[in-house]
Protein backbone atom coordinates (compact mmCIF):
# COMPACT_ATOMS: atom_id res chain seq x y z
CA UNK A 1 0.00 0.00 0.00
CA UNK A 2 1.77 3.29 -0.88
CA UNK A 3 1.42 5.85 1.79
CA UNK A 4 -0.98 9.04 1.46
CA UNK A 5 1.06 11.99 0.76
CA UNK A 6 1.66 14.63 2.67
CA UNK A 7 -0.43 17.64 1.96
CA UNK A 8 1.13 21.01 2.00
CA UNK A 9 0.62 23.71 4.31
CA UNK A 10 -1.92 26.45 3.54
CA UNK A 11 -0.40 29.46 3.28
CA UNK A 12 -3.79 31.51 2.81
CA UNK A 13 -6.61 31.01 5.22
CA UNK A 14 -8.95 33.77 6.84
CA UNK A 15 -9.83 33.94 10.79
CA UNK A 16 -12.05 36.19 12.73
CA UNK A 17 -9.45 38.83 12.50
CA UNK A 18 -10.18 39.40 9.01
CA UNK A 19 -12.93 41.96 8.26
CA UNK A 20 -15.02 39.93 5.80
CA UNK A 21 -15.78 36.74 7.89
CA UNK A 22 -18.11 36.13 11.19
CA UNK A 23 -17.40 32.61 10.42
CA UNK A 24 -13.38 32.62 11.14
CA UNK A 25 -12.31 30.39 13.92
CA UNK A 26 -8.34 30.21 13.90
CA UNK A 27 -8.37 27.64 16.86
CA UNK A 28 -10.70 25.36 15.26
CA UNK A 29 -8.85 25.92 11.91
CA UNK A 30 -5.39 25.07 13.78
CA UNK A 31 -7.32 21.91 14.43
CA UNK A 32 -8.53 20.95 11.68
CA UNK A 33 -5.11 21.45 10.09
CA UNK A 34 -3.09 18.86 12.90
CA UNK A 35 -6.22 16.56 12.11
CA UNK A 36 -5.09 16.61 8.81
CA UNK A 37 -1.26 16.47 8.71
CA UNK A 38 -0.66 19.83 7.49
CA UNK A 39 3.21 21.00 8.48
CA UNK A 40 1.63 24.48 8.31
CA UNK A 41 -1.05 26.97 8.79
CA UNK A 42 -0.63 30.89 7.93
CA UNK A 43 -3.33 33.49 8.86
CA UNK A 44 -3.27 35.87 5.91
CA UNK A 45 -5.40 38.52 6.87
CA UNK A 46 -7.24 41.22 4.97
CA UNK A 47 -5.27 44.30 5.19
CA UNK A 48 -7.73 46.66 2.82
CA UNK A 49 -7.54 50.06 2.30
CA UNK A 50 -10.33 50.46 -0.94
CA UNK A 51 -13.70 51.80 -0.13
CA UNK A 52 -16.32 50.01 -2.51
CA UNK A 53 -18.92 52.22 -3.97
CA UNK A 54 -21.91 50.12 -3.02
CA UNK A 55 -25.78 51.05 -5.46
CA UNK A 56 -27.17 47.19 -3.84
CA UNK A 57 -26.03 46.03 -0.23
CA UNK A 58 -28.42 43.25 -0.49
CA UNK A 59 -26.21 42.21 -3.92
CA UNK A 60 -23.27 41.41 -1.30
CA UNK A 61 -22.70 38.82 1.02
CA UNK A 62 -23.73 40.15 4.91
CA UNK A 63 -20.56 39.10 6.30
CA UNK A 64 -18.96 42.26 4.09
CA UNK A 65 -21.59 44.54 4.91
CA UNK A 66 -22.10 44.15 8.55
CA UNK A 67 -19.54 47.20 9.42
CA UNK A 68 -21.84 49.42 7.78
CA UNK A 69 -22.20 51.18 4.44
CA UNK A 70 -21.94 54.98 5.03
CA UNK A 71 -23.23 56.97 2.04
CA UNK A 72 -23.39 54.25 -0.44
CA UNK A 73 -19.63 53.53 0.61
CA UNK A 74 -18.25 50.17 2.23
CA UNK A 75 -14.82 51.28 4.08
CA UNK A 76 -13.49 48.28 5.64
CA UNK A 77 -12.59 48.20 9.14
CA UNK A 78 -9.01 48.48 10.05
CA UNK A 79 -6.29 45.10 10.99
CA UNK A 80 -6.29 45.24 14.53
CA UNK A 81 -2.67 43.50 14.34
CA UNK A 82 -2.15 43.10 18.74
CA UNK A 83 -5.25 40.99 18.83
CA UNK A 84 -4.09 39.00 15.82
CA UNK A 85 -0.48 38.70 17.02
CA UNK A 86 -1.94 37.16 20.51
CA UNK A 87 -3.86 34.86 18.82
CA UNK A 88 -1.45 33.62 17.18
CA UNK A 89 0.77 33.10 20.29
CA UNK A 90 -2.13 31.59 21.55
CA UNK A 91 -1.95 28.95 18.88
CA UNK A 92 1.35 28.14 18.59
CA UNK A 93 1.13 27.54 22.40
CA UNK A 94 -1.69 24.89 21.79
CA UNK A 95 -0.89 23.31 18.82
CA UNK A 96 3.00 22.58 19.17
CA UNK A 97 2.87 20.40 16.23
CA UNK A 98 1.85 22.57 13.63
CA UNK A 99 4.14 25.70 12.25
CA UNK A 100 1.38 28.73 12.63
CA UNK A 101 2.55 31.23 10.06
CA UNK A 102 1.88 34.58 10.36
CA UNK A 103 0.74 36.68 7.12
CA UNK A 104 -1.35 39.72 5.46
CA UNK A 105 -3.50 39.94 2.75
CA UNK A 106 -2.41 43.11 1.00
CA UNK A 107 -5.71 44.28 -1.13
CA UNK A 108 -3.82 46.60 -4.09
CA UNK A 109 -1.45 47.71 -2.17
CA UNK A 110 0.46 50.30 -4.80
CA UNK A 111 -2.68 52.51 -4.14
CA UNK A 112 -2.13 52.35 -0.51
CA UNK A 113 1.91 51.87 -0.38
CA UNK A 114 2.36 54.89 2.83
CA UNK A 115 -0.15 52.75 4.39
CA UNK A 116 0.78 49.32 3.30
CA UNK A 117 4.66 50.64 4.68
CA UNK A 118 3.44 51.21 7.70
CA UNK A 119 2.04 48.13 8.89
CA UNK A 120 4.32 45.81 7.34
CA UNK A 121 7.48 47.72 9.29
CA UNK A 122 5.23 47.84 12.59
CA UNK A 123 5.99 43.77 12.23
CA UNK A 124 7.28 40.51 10.80
CA UNK A 125 4.83 38.55 8.52
CA UNK A 126 5.90 35.18 7.35
CA UNK A 127 3.73 35.67 4.05
CA UNK A 128 2.98 38.38 2.48
CA UNK A 129 0.01 37.77 -0.28
CA UNK A 130 -0.53 41.06 -2.81
CA UNK A 131 -3.82 40.82 -4.08
CA UNK A 132 -6.39 42.88 -6.44
CA UNK A 133 -10.12 42.61 -5.90
CA UNK A 134 -11.13 45.80 -6.79
CA UNK A 135 -12.65 47.14 -10.39
CA UNK A 136 -13.27 50.62 -11.76
CA UNK A 137 -16.72 51.90 -12.13
CA UNK A 138 -18.26 55.15 -12.55
CA UNK A 139 -18.77 55.51 -9.14
CA UNK A 140 -15.36 54.86 -7.67
CA UNK A 141 -14.37 51.08 -7.00
CA UNK A 142 -16.38 47.99 -6.80
CA UNK A 143 -15.16 44.08 -5.75
CA UNK A 144 -14.65 42.30 -9.31
CA UNK A 145 -17.68 40.15 -8.37
CA UNK A 146 -20.00 43.16 -9.15
CA UNK A 147 -18.06 44.81 -12.15
CA UNK A 148 -19.89 42.16 -14.27
CA UNK A 149 -23.25 44.33 -13.80
CA UNK A 150 -21.07 47.29 -15.66
CA UNK A 151 -18.70 45.74 -18.53
CA UNK A 152 -19.29 42.77 -20.50
CA UNK A 153 -16.98 39.47 -18.86
CA UNK A 154 -14.23 39.32 -21.33
CA UNK A 155 -14.03 43.16 -20.09
CA UNK A 156 -13.43 42.47 -16.42
CA UNK A 157 -11.03 39.53 -16.89
CA UNK A 158 -8.96 41.80 -18.94
CA UNK A 159 -9.38 45.05 -16.49
CA UNK A 160 -8.06 42.68 -13.98
CA UNK A 161 -5.02 40.82 -15.41
CA UNK A 162 -4.35 44.84 -16.16
CA UNK A 163 -4.30 46.10 -12.86
CA UNK A 164 -2.41 42.67 -11.27
CA UNK A 165 0.19 43.91 -14.01
CA UNK A 166 -0.09 47.30 -12.52
CA UNK A 167 0.55 46.01 -9.29
CA UNK A 168 3.64 44.01 -9.72
CA UNK A 169 5.36 46.54 -11.84
CA UNK A 170 4.74 49.01 -8.95
CA UNK A 171 4.80 47.40 -5.90
CA UNK A 172 7.48 45.27 -4.71
CA UNK A 173 6.92 44.19 -0.99
CA UNK A 174 5.00 41.26 -1.31
CA UNK A 175 5.82 37.53 -1.65
CA UNK A 176 2.85 35.66 -3.21
CA UNK A 177 0.47 36.90 -6.06
CA UNK A 178 -3.05 35.89 -4.39
CA UNK A 179 -5.97 34.24 -6.85
CA UNK A 180 -4.87 35.05 -10.86
CA UNK A 181 -8.39 33.79 -11.52
CA UNK A 182 -9.77 35.68 -8.74
CA UNK A 183 -12.65 37.13 -11.66
CA UNK A 184 -13.75 33.95 -12.47
CA UNK A 185 -15.30 32.87 -9.11
CA UNK A 186 -18.10 35.34 -10.88
CA UNK A 187 -17.87 34.47 -14.28
CA UNK A 188 -21.44 34.01 -15.79
CA UNK A 189 -22.41 30.25 -15.52
CA UNK A 190 -23.82 30.60 -19.17
CA UNK A 191 -21.06 32.08 -21.25
CA UNK A 192 -18.08 29.55 -21.62
CA UNK A 193 -14.48 30.34 -20.06
CA UNK A 194 -11.46 29.61 -22.24
CA UNK A 195 -8.17 30.87 -20.51
CA UNK A 196 -6.31 30.86 -24.08
CA UNK A 197 -8.85 33.73 -25.06
CA UNK A 198 -6.68 36.00 -22.24
CA UNK A 199 -3.49 34.35 -22.95
CA UNK A 200 -1.23 36.94 -23.89
CA UNK A 201 -2.94 38.92 -20.87
CA UNK A 202 -2.03 36.00 -18.50
CA UNK A 203 1.24 35.48 -19.97
CA UNK A 204 2.28 39.16 -19.57
CA UNK A 205 1.64 38.85 -15.86
CA UNK A 206 3.54 36.07 -15.12
CA UNK A 207 6.42 37.05 -17.26
CA UNK A 208 6.03 40.00 -14.83
CA UNK A 209 6.05 37.89 -11.99
CA UNK A 210 8.50 35.67 -12.74
CA UNK A 211 11.43 38.85 -13.83
CA UNK A 212 10.77 39.68 -9.96
CA UNK A 213 11.18 36.16 -8.35
CA UNK A 214 7.43 36.22 -7.38
CA UNK A 215 5.43 33.12 -5.71
CA UNK A 216 2.05 32.36 -8.00
CA UNK A 217 -0.71 30.96 -5.78
CA UNK A 218 -2.63 27.61 -6.28
CA UNK A 219 -5.78 29.03 -4.77
CA UNK A 220 -8.54 26.34 -4.52
CA UNK A 221 -11.67 28.41 -4.16
CA UNK A 222 -12.40 27.00 -7.94
CA UNK A 223 -10.17 24.43 -9.21
CA UNK A 224 -7.02 27.29 -11.17
CA UNK A 225 -7.63 26.04 -15.02
CA UNK A 226 -4.33 24.10 -15.38
CA UNK A 227 -2.93 26.40 -18.35
CA UNK A 228 -2.01 28.91 -15.59
CA UNK A 229 0.37 26.68 -14.17
CA UNK A 230 1.26 25.27 -17.34
CA UNK A 231 2.29 28.71 -18.30
CA UNK A 232 3.94 29.64 -15.27
CA UNK A 233 6.14 26.71 -15.96
CA UNK A 234 6.08 27.31 -19.33
CA UNK A 235 7.87 30.68 -18.71
CA UNK A 236 10.32 29.66 -15.91
CA UNK A 237 8.11 30.50 -12.94
CA UNK A 238 10.64 28.74 -9.87
CA UNK A 239 7.77 28.80 -6.85
CA UNK A 240 3.55 27.87 -6.04
CA UNK A 241 2.19 27.98 -3.29
CA UNK A 242 -1.05 26.29 -2.01
CA UNK A 243 -3.85 28.57 -0.57
CA UNK A 244 -7.36 27.76 0.21
CA UNK A 245 -8.02 31.06 0.94
CA UNK A 246 -10.81 29.46 3.44
CA UNK A 247 -13.27 31.47 5.63
CA UNK A 248 -14.49 29.36 8.00
CA UNK A 249 -12.33 26.64 9.40
CA UNK A 250 -14.00 23.58 7.83
CA UNK A 251 -12.41 25.05 4.56
CA UNK A 252 -8.67 24.82 5.69
CA UNK A 253 -6.97 23.02 2.71
CA UNK A 254 -9.84 22.25 0.85
CA UNK A 255 -9.28 20.86 -2.62
CA UNK A 256 -5.44 20.71 -1.99
CA UNK A 257 -5.25 16.70 -3.15
CA UNK A 258 -6.52 17.80 -6.90
CA UNK A 259 -4.24 21.32 -6.70
CA UNK A 260 -1.14 19.00 -5.78
CA UNK A 261 -1.99 16.45 -8.45
CA UNK A 262 -2.17 19.07 -10.84
CA UNK A 263 1.04 20.84 -9.94
CA UNK A 264 3.05 17.27 -10.17
CA UNK A 265 1.44 17.03 -13.46
CA UNK A 266 2.66 20.20 -14.87
CA UNK A 267 5.88 19.70 -13.32
CA UNK A 268 6.35 21.14 -9.63
CA UNK A 269 8.01 18.92 -6.76
CA UNK A 270 7.19 18.94 -3.18
CA UNK A 271 10.39 20.62 -1.15
CA UNK A 272 12.60 18.84 1.13
CA UNK A 273 11.89 21.47 3.95
CA UNK A 274 7.60 21.12 4.07
CA UNK A 275 7.52 24.85 5.24
CA UNK A 276 9.45 25.99 1.91
CA UNK A 277 7.41 26.81 -1.11
CA UNK A 278 7.11 24.05 -4.40
CA UNK A 279 9.76 24.72 -6.83
CA UNK A 280 9.97 24.04 -10.40
ZN1 LIG B 1 -8.35 37.80 -1.81
ZN1 LIG C 1 -7.96 35.72 0.93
Amino acid sequence: MTPTPRLPGDDHVHSQWSWDTTAGDMNAACARAVRLGLPSIAFTEHVDHTAWAVDDVAALPQDWTRHGVVEGTLRPPPFDVEGYLASVERCRARYPSLTVLTGVELGEPHWHAPAVSALLSSGSFARVLASVHSAPVAAGHVDSSQHYAHVPPAAVVEGYLDEVARLVTSYDDFQVLAHLDYPLRAWPQHVPFDAHDFGEHYRHVLTLLRERGKVLEVNTRLPMPRILLQWWHELGGEAISFASDAHRPELVASGFRDAVAMAELVGFRAPADPLAFWHR
